[in-house]
């Protein structure tokens, strides 16, 4: 279970989320939407301190971090719950995919090789790409390489996974291939997702829960059904038409 309360994040004089409070439970995947600038990146970045809110509390599998006071080796232990699939993909360029895929086990896990290369080679097959192994990021297509940042994000074992605009890099024909990907691990395991896209009808299908963000706050949850087909919320309404 996550709890998020009271969270405000500042750059500056510019508040971007203010008194944001959530709970989420294990194992749900959650879908953010909203409009540019709305602290989706902001929100999901908060999760793992790339981003550090001035307040609030964040608790994970009950440990609590209270933003204020969090330590070094707080952030640390966080971290390692939360995994981090990007936009652009963050891969090392000078590494191969399996090597991507390995140097979080080896350097944050510090598990040895041999080990952490046996949970690679699986990886790399759940994500269809066991053929690309000794491939460097050039040699591979966006999709391909967004495929071995999910694995990375799933070398860590975290139980959060937490998804940032995973495909709006990709070539439109590329999507797919991606979407697919996630959608069979929100079918195989148990995880917690939580999930920033302008894919629509993804997010219909694959979401526990939608969150809309905008103007640094939720302005509404429910599901997909909720959302998308009851919503009585002309703001939201009009989000989804433009975007479809
Ligand atoms: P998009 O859909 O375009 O990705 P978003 O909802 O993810 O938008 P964020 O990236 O979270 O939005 O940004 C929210 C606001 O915070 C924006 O106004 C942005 O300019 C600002 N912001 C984000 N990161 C920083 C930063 N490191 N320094 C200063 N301002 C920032
Ligand atoms: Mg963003």
């Amino acid at each position: 279970m996550i709890t998020i309360e009271h969270l405000k994040v500042q750059f500056g004089e510019t508040v971007v989320l203010k008194n944001v409070d959530i709970q989420i439970a294990n194992g749900e995947v959650v879908v953010l939407i909203g409009p540019s600038g709305s602290g989706k990146s902001t929100f999901l970045r908060c999760l793992n301190f790339l981003v550090r809110p001035v307040e609030g509390k964040i608790t994970l599998d009950g440990a609590v971090v209270d933003a204020k006071t969090v330590s070094k080796r707080e952030i640390d232990r966080m971290r390692l719950k939360t995994a981090m699939v990007f936009q652009n993909y963050n891969l090392l360029k000078n590494k191969t995919a399996i090597q991507n895929i390995m140097e979080p086990m080896v350097t944050v896990q510090k598990m040895n090789k041999k080990e952490a290369e046996a949970v690679a080679v699986s990886l790399l097959e759940k994500v269809g790409l066991l053929h690309k192994r000794d491939a460097y990021p050039k040699e591979m297509s966006g999709g391909q390489q967004q495929r071995v940042g999910i694995a990375r994000a799933l070398a860590v074992n975290a139980n959060v996974i937490l998804f940032d605009e995973p495909t709006s890099s990709l070539d439109p024909e590329l999507v797919g291939e991606v979407l697919g990907v996630i959608k069979q691990l929100v079918a195989e395991h148990n995880k917690t997702m939580l999930i920033v896209t302008h894919e629509m009808k993804f997010a219909r299908e694959v979401a526990d829960r939608i969150l809309f963000l905008e103007d640094g706050g939720i302005t509404a949850m429910g599901t997909p059904q909720e959302i998308f087909e009851n919503c009585s919320n002309e703001r939201i309404k009009r989000f989804i038409n433009t975007i479809n």
